[in-house]
């Protein structure tokens, strides 16, 4: 190793040792993930490195009106936040700058980072079927697709196509096979509902569960929640399209913002939160599963099995996301 790069660390970490951090040291957080969550890993980062995190937590859509009117005035230095859509919109406003880090590109898949390096995954959440242990065979079950089958009339439960999950997930059906194709089974899912689309992922667990339909599509960790809750219950996972594009996933991510104070400090966060060291923090807190393949999930989540994900680029979900939403509202999916 460079000496000569390491010397100014070395000072800096002795410094740290007798001193409290000064004001150079420190990174300010934008976050969209709860303060539960992400607060004992900054505690983790502070004390490791002596760098001080300070932080606010909002809704995703306010943090990004935030950011944006704060423009170059803004104290955030990296903006944590759910859903590729909504990194992608991001990138696309503006706000998140471009980061060159080996690190990132080595600990995330290529699939769960921004081709143009503003925004990258740190938990994989996939979004994926759910069915009635007692009414429903898992051989019946293949492909979100077939969830437009004729088998399963008046069987299905969605949840809003309101939700950015559902957004993402027809936009990434359009990447995969074009509009035409996709739109053709949002409306047999449509023709399939059991009763109107509910307001949330737990929503469609419990009318499962209440025997208004057997079938519904949610992010897995309301599945695994509600287990933790109701451990038993008549509910199972089941992984779709493993033997053709893959179980469609999700991420919550973060990018460093075009007008970071603190650039330098927020990059080597970042790379720490796509390290071993924060993986398992970072995704078992909320039962997703770790971006770095390294990193094996908890084992509450490792139990549901290994899966194949879809490896298309997530920025398609943002990309597609308007196109996805007219094709919901013309096909019906309330
Ligand atoms: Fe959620």
């Amino acid at each position: 190793m460079n000496t000569r790069i390491f010397a100014p660390w070395a000072i800096l970490g002795l410094l740290a040792v007798s001193f409290p951090a000064s004001a150079a040291e420190e990174v300010v957080v934008y976050s969209a993930r709860n303060e539960q969550l992400i607060r004992p890993l900054f505690e983790a980062y502070t004390k490791e490195t002596g760098i001080k995190v300070r932080f606010i937590t909002d809704k995703e859509g306010p943090l990004l009106v935030r950011l944006k009117a704060e423009g170059p005035s803004t104290p955030a230095d990296l903006f944590i936040t759910v859903d590729a859509g909504n990194l992608w919109l991001a990138a696309k406003e503006g706000v998140l700058a471009k980061v060159d880090s080996p690190v990132l590109m080595q600990n995330i898949p290529v699939h769960l980072r921004d081709p143009g390096q503003r925004w990258f995954g740190l938990s994989v959440r996939a979004r994926t079927i759910v069915y009635h242990t007692g009414r429903v065979k898992p051989a019946e079950l293949s492909t979100y697709e077939a969830l437009g089958d004729p088998q399963w009339k008046g069987r299905l439960c969605l949840r809003t196509s309101k939700k950015n999950y559902n957004q993402s997930l027809v936009a990434m059906m359009i990447a995969r096979q074009g509009e035409a194709g996709t739109e053709a089974i949002v409306r047999r899912w449509v023709a399939n509902l059991a009763t109107d689309v509910f307001a949330s992922d737990n929503q469609v667990m419990e009318a499962i569960l209440a025997g208004q339909c057997d079938v519904g599509i949610v992010n897995s960790y309301y599945y695994g929640r509600l287990m933790k809750k109701k451990p038993g219950s008549a509910i199972a996972l089941y992984w779709p399209n493993q033997k053709t594009s893959g179980a469609h996933v999700n991420i919550s991510g973060a990018g460093i913002t075009t007008h970071a104070k603190h650039k330098a400090a927020a990059q080597k966060l970042l790379e720490w939160l796509s390290s071993p060291a924060a993986q398992n923090l970072f995704a078992d807190g909320n039962l997703e599963y770790p971006v770095n393949p390294k990193v094996q999930p908890a084992p509450i989540v490792a139990a549901w099995g290994r899966f194949h994900q879809d490896r298309t680029n997530l920025a398609e979900a943002g990309r597609l996301q308007v196109q996805a939403v007219k094709l919901m509202d013309r096909a019906g999916y309330r």
